[in-house]
Parts: C-alpha cells; sequence; structure tokens
C-alpha cells in the first residue's frame, strides 16, 4: 500500500455524516469543526429529517455549540446519488446499515461504520488503529472479492473499545487465556432520546440487548491474526456482563484475566504504561496521547472525572491489582461516543488516508 499522507496538502478532504442527527452523529459533527484533513460536505437522516437544517432537524445535546456550518446545511437523503463525498462516517442503525453501507461502498465510497452489522463479515475488519492497523489489509480482499472500488470499515462497539485497547497491551507482554468483564455503561449508549429517565434514574439496568456476545467476541477478532488474508480470532474465551447505568457518558467495564504466562501486577504497570500504538498510527490527528492511561488511586477511572482524558480518546485503566481465581484485575474506562465511537471512526479514516486507500476510489 502507498502511503497517501506524507506531504498533507493544504485542502481538506470531503466527508460525509450519515445518520447526523443522532447520539453518535452529533459527535461527528462536533469532532469534525477544524479536523484537520476532512471538512462535512453533506449530512443525512430519515425522512423525518430530509431537507430540513441540521439545526431544526438536530435536537443538539452535547456541550458547547453545534458548529456554525451545520446549522444551515440541509439534510440530504441517506443514498449514494445524494452524497459526492469519497468518505462517509456511518451512524446508522444497524438494522439499516446492513443494507445501506453496502450500496455506498459498491458505488466507490469510503465507509466508516459504527453499526454492527457487518463486523462479522470475515473480510470487514473492526479497527482499532492502536491495537491492529494491520488489519486494513482485509480491504484488499473486501475490494476484491465484492467488486467494490470503496470499502466498509468498522469500529468495535463501545464496551469493547477500551477493554480490548488495555487486553492487546497485556496479550503482546503475557498472552490471554481468559476473561470474565462486567460493564457499567452510559445512557448515551442508547443513544438519543435512548433509555426513559424513568427506568434509569435512581437505578442500573442488568442488560444491554445484544451487547454481551459483542463483547465476548469482537475483541477477538480485534486480537486475532491475518494469515494469507485469513482472519484467526485470538484464543481468548470473554465471558461479559453488561450493565446499563444512569450516568451520561464513559463505559466503565471491571476485568479479571488469566494470562498465558503469569506477570506479576508491577510488570503489568508497567506494560500497561508503556502501551504504544503501531509506528503508522502514532501521529495521526486523533491518535490518544497516550493511549492508555494508568491511574494509582483507589477510587479512580471515574466516568465523570476521567473520560475527557487525551479529548476522550485515551483508554484509563485503574485498580490494577492480584486476582485471586486468574491473574490480574483492573478497571477500564472509555469515552463511549468519543473512542468507543465517531472519533474511534475518524481515527479510522486516518488510518486509511494515511495508508493511501483513499487514491483507489
Ligand atoms: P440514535 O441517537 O438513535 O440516532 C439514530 C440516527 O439514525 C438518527 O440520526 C436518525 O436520523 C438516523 N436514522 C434513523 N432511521 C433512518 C433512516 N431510515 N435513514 C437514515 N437515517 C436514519 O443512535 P446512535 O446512538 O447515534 O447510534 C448510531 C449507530 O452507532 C448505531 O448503529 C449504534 O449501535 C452505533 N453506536 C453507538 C454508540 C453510542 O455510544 N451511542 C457507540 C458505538 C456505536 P433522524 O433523526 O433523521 O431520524
Amino acid at each position: 500500500m502507498k502511503t497517501g499522507r506524507d506531504n498533507a496538502t493544504s485542502q481538506k478532504f470531503p466527508v460525509s455524516v450519515l445518520a447526523a442527527t443522532g447520539s453518535v452523529g452529533q459527535r461527528f459533527v462536533q469532532l469534525l469543526d477544524n479536523h484537520p484533513w476532512f471538512e462535512v460536505s453533506t449530512l443525512t437522516g430519515s425522512d423525518r429529517s430530509v431537507g430540513r437544517p441540521y439545526s431544526e432537524a438536530c435536537h443538539w445535546v452535547l456541550p458547547g455549540p453545534m458548529p456554525a456550518w451545520a446549522r444551515q446545511m440541509i439534510l440530504a437523503p441517506t443514498l449514494p446519488e445524494a452524497v459526492t463525498a469519497p468518505i462517509a462516517f456511518s451512524a446508522l442503525p444497524a438494522d439499516l446499515a446492513g443494507e445501506i453501507e453496502p450500496r455506498f461502498a459498491r458505488s466507490g465510497v469510503v465507509v466508516c461504520s459504527n453499526a454492527s452489522a457487518l463486523r462479522r463479515e470475515p473480510d470487514v475488519p473492526i479497527l482499532l488503529p492502536e491495537v491492529n492497523a494491520d488489519h486494513v489489509r482485509l480491504v484488499e480482499r473486501q475490494r476484491r472479492e465484492r467488486g467494490w472500488t470503496g470499502c466498509i470499515v468498522t469500529n468495535p462497539n463501545c464496551t469493547s473499545t477500551g477493554l480490548t485497547v488495555a487486553l492487546k497491551a497485556l496479550q503482546n507482554a503475557f498472552g490471554l487465556r481468559r476473561a470474565i468483564v462486567v460493564s457499567m455503561q452510559a445512557i448515551s449508549g442508547a443513544g438519543y432520546p435512548g433509555v426513559a429517565s424513568l427506568d434509569i434514574l435512581d437505578n442500573v439496568i442488568p442488560n444491554v440487548d445484544g451487547e454481551e456476545d459483542k463483547v465476548e467476541w469482537e475483541p477477538r477478532k480485534m486480537l486475532g491474526e491475518i494469515r494469507a488474508d485469513e482472519l484467526h480470532p485470538a484464543e481468548l474465551l470473554i465471558s461479559a456482563h453488561t450493565n446499563r447505568v444512569a450516568v451520561s457518558d464513559g463505559h466503565l467495564v471491571c476485568v479479571s484475566v488469566e494470562l498465558e504466562t503469569p506477570g506479576g501486577v508491577e510488570e503489568a504497570g508497567r506494560v500497561l504504561r508503556a502501551y504504544q500504538a503501531p509506528q503508522i498510527s502514532r501521529q495521526l490527528p486523533s491518535a490518544p496521547h497516550p493511549v492508555i492511561l494508568l491511574r494509582d488511586e483507589q477510587d479512580r477511572p471515574q466516568p465523570r472525572l476521567d473520560r475527557q482524558t487525551g479529548r476522550g480518546m485515551t483508554t484509563v485503566v485503574g485498580r490494577l491489582r492480584a486476582d485471586p481465581i486468574f491473574h490480574l484485575k483492573f478497571v477500564v474506562l472509555s469515552h463511549n461516543t468519543i473512542r468507543g465511537a465517531a472519533g474511534g471512526s475518524i481515527y479510522n479514516a486516518e488510518l486509511l488516508m494515511q495508508m493511501g486507500l483513499m487514491e483507489k476510489v
């Protein structure tokens, strides 16, 4: 693959946001404001919103104002013929994404998706640039076998995101056998308006529909290896409990992990602190600095205090200690709509640019 972004030009790349009005769509609009490489040329919505200015169709719920350029933008239908930008950031619901995103890829668009619809396809990478940038190789197979000039890459579900970053550091140093993980997931993860306030206030809901399967499987795909065009998931076994809690943003995951080669708490701490993204992903505009922040306090990380670490892109780990059943236990925090969704997709698109994939569009 050619390196496409060695000499960044002053001209920005036009991008679209598909389903721009929801929880993740709004994050895209916010994070793409003044992005050094990308400029939004189209925002799309459902029939409810098409033809209306973004400021009217979107109930903005993020801190800080809606960017001025977005306010008067008229929402377009979510159809390839209505969108000219060669990169599409998709915040489509999963049941629609499975049908709509391939139409964009077929028509030459590089789709960076948040939806789960295509994550299990063997030729669609689930990407975390600080973990598995080499999985971009699957795109060549995808284009060859499907005859697409565009492509689809996905980011993982928001609970697997920080978990996988922390597990990757431990996998490199010790190998991984089994993990038991328990999530406490923020309400913004359910979209807008999401969970009814009367259900979630003063409460914990011990189920997030469909999430346990994803958390048990997606990290295995991302931690797996590509051999001869085939992705082999990591052998790691994961058991997940997923819960919805009354927090606005930021998913916490409590992790107990069994290693292949036991390592002590101190050594694991050094490994987590020293973890670096693959070289190609380190200096991209959305790269987290640091990739992992390991906190020593007994009561951190906390969503309200720590979710904005590294502009919401850093994985925050804390409470690292010995596990009496497995080897280690710790807590991971990741911002679900930034690192776990829109910020992650933008980081993926930067990686594809850096690898020269856009030149083929
Ligand atoms: P959301 O807040 O419920 O927003 C749904 C969006 O889909 C709205 O913009 C809506 O547009 C649009 N939409 C609905 N029907 C449509 C149609 N027929 N055609 C085009 N657009 C349509 O959901 P969300 O939380 O942003 O989630 C978006 C995707 O990201 C989902 O696949 C979700 O699983 C995934 N995800 C979410 C998170 C998170 O933390 N929230 C994290 C990772 C991944 P209108 O307003 O115009 O109807």
